[in-house]
């Protein structure tokens, strides 16, 4: 760079062709499937085709429920954050990764272990980071991962940043989602490290029963494998089918829990969740597992202390009637899901959401005359009538939709009835 004498502005030049530089290759190949990616292309075309006849945009695209006032989050959880702030007793760096351990009881409650003491005490982290910490522990080289199809993008982001190879089993839409136990034997072999069970499941609304959480620990055991327990929708279900916490089988299979604040608690934003191990067997303690976690927050950030210090008075004074208010409006918005979607022609839902906030549903495409695909199912959707839904290739299913019902009921009807007349509209005509 040079300096014009004159008035201090510098002057480009040209780059020299000796500085070339390429950036890491594996980030490379992870940005075209993000949900965030997908759901911003989708959105970018509808502004650029006008909008949807400016009728207000119906997001069923991803899983955020706290922009609408009917999922604010609880006085009580505000109240937690508001507290440890005002206590100035937050201010510092973090000190420690781990709850006290009189705390830790509340969180092991808030995971569905009863009457379980947690040990080691569970460690706290940034949401997403559960699952960073985790495929980073486990990335030896060689390794691989069996992850669910479809299923939960991030998984197969972090373990391939991390170097590990992703293997897929299928959810059985027949069957409620349930694992392919027997695909999941035929993909493992000596290198397989751990197998990823999301339950209540995103993107499939699954609740597993007692059963099939049963089923999933004996093939785990049979592999040598350890369990990752993706539970963050815990407790979100409104089916028949309580949650069961996969932790209930420690002893079986060793399991790994992931908790967060982020849906439960309707706030997504305050990114804090935790690790849980259950293993009365003492594997992780031998494998060095349980003090890979730990040590990896050496090497990672720490979630808002006085977001960690609001934990133990959010536990403690979040009320049962908020947690049943989310659930009944979530039911409601399943049940509005489960009728107009089976009234839609184009769509089948092979099975109707038990838990979370999602539900997946398959195109015919055979019965729409212009539509391409999926994504060209999304982005004329967009266009046209103002509704934004998943494509279902960014959770590892071509040609089915993800659609995302935790908004507010009104809205919801009115954007699956204008899903509706797009597949009218654009239905081949009768022959
Ligand atoms: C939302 C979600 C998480 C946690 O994501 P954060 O945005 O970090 O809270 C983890 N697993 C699944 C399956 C999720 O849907």
């Amino acid at each position: 760079m040079e300096k014009s004498a004159s008035n201090g502005e510098v002057t480009a030049v040209p780059i020299p062709d000796s500085w070339n530089f390429e950036p890491n290759e594996r980030l490379l190949g992870l940005m075209s499937l993000s949900v965030r990616g997908v759901l911003a292309r989708i959105k970018a075309e509808m502004v650029a085709g006008g909008g949807g006849g400016g009728r207000p945009v119906i997001p069923m695209g991803h899983g955020d429920p706290s922009a609408f006032p009917c999922f604010r989050a609880a006085p009580e959880a505000v109240d937690a954050v508001a507290g440890a702030l005002q206590s100035g007793e937050y201010n510092s760096y973090s000190t420690c990764v781990g709850l006290e351990p009189a705390h830790s009881t509340g969180l092991s409650r808030a995971q569905g272990h009863n009457k379980q003491k947690l040990n080691p005490a569970p460690a706290l982290c940034v949401q997403s980071l559960a699952i960073e910490i985790v495929c980073s522990v486990l990335a030896r080289p060689g390794a691989n991962i069996l992850l669910p199809r479809p299923g939960y993008k991030f998984y197969e982001a972090r373990a391939v940043f991390n170097g590990m190879e992703a293997r897929y089993f299928d959810l059985l839409p027949e069957k409620d989602w349930e694992v392919d136990t027997d695909g999941v034997q035929a993909l493992a072999d000596k290198n397989t490290v751990a197998i990823v069970i999301i339950n209540p499941g995103n993107p499939c609304g699954n609740v597993y029963s007692y059963e099939h959480l049963a089923k999933v620990a004996e093939t785990a055991r049979k592999l040598g494998i350890f369990v990752i327990a993706d539970e963050v929708y815990a407790h979100l279900t409104f089916g028949e089918r309580k949650f069961v916490p996969m932790g209930v089988f420690g002893a079986v299979a060793p399991v790994i829990t992931l908790g967060s604040l982020s849906k439960r608690w309707l706030v997504p934003g305050w990114w804090l969740g935790w690790i849980v191990t259950n293993d009365p067997s003492g594997v992780f303690q031998r494998t060095k597992v349980a003090a890979s976690i730990r040590t990896y927050h050496y090497i990672c950030s720490d979630p808002t202390t006085f977001v960690q210090g609001a934990v133990p008075n959010l536990l403690e004074n979040s009320k049962e009637e908020f947690f049943q208010k989310t659930i009944k409006i979530l039911k409601e918005s399943a049940d509005i899901c489960w009728e107009k979607l089976n009234g839609t022609n184009a769509i089948t839902c092979p099975s109707k959401p038990m838990g979370s906030m999602f539900v997946m549903v398959k195109l015919d495409l055979s019965c729409l005359q212009d539509i391409k695909d999926d994504m060209d199912f999304c982005c004329r959707l967009a266009k046209e009538e103002s509704v934004v839904v998943l494509p279902g290739r960014v959770v590892g299913c071509k040609d089915w939709l993800r659609i995302t019902f935790a908004i507010d009921p009104p809205s919801l009807e009115d954007g699956l009835d204008r899903l509706k007349s797009f597949c009218l509209r654009h239905s081949k005509p009768a022959q």
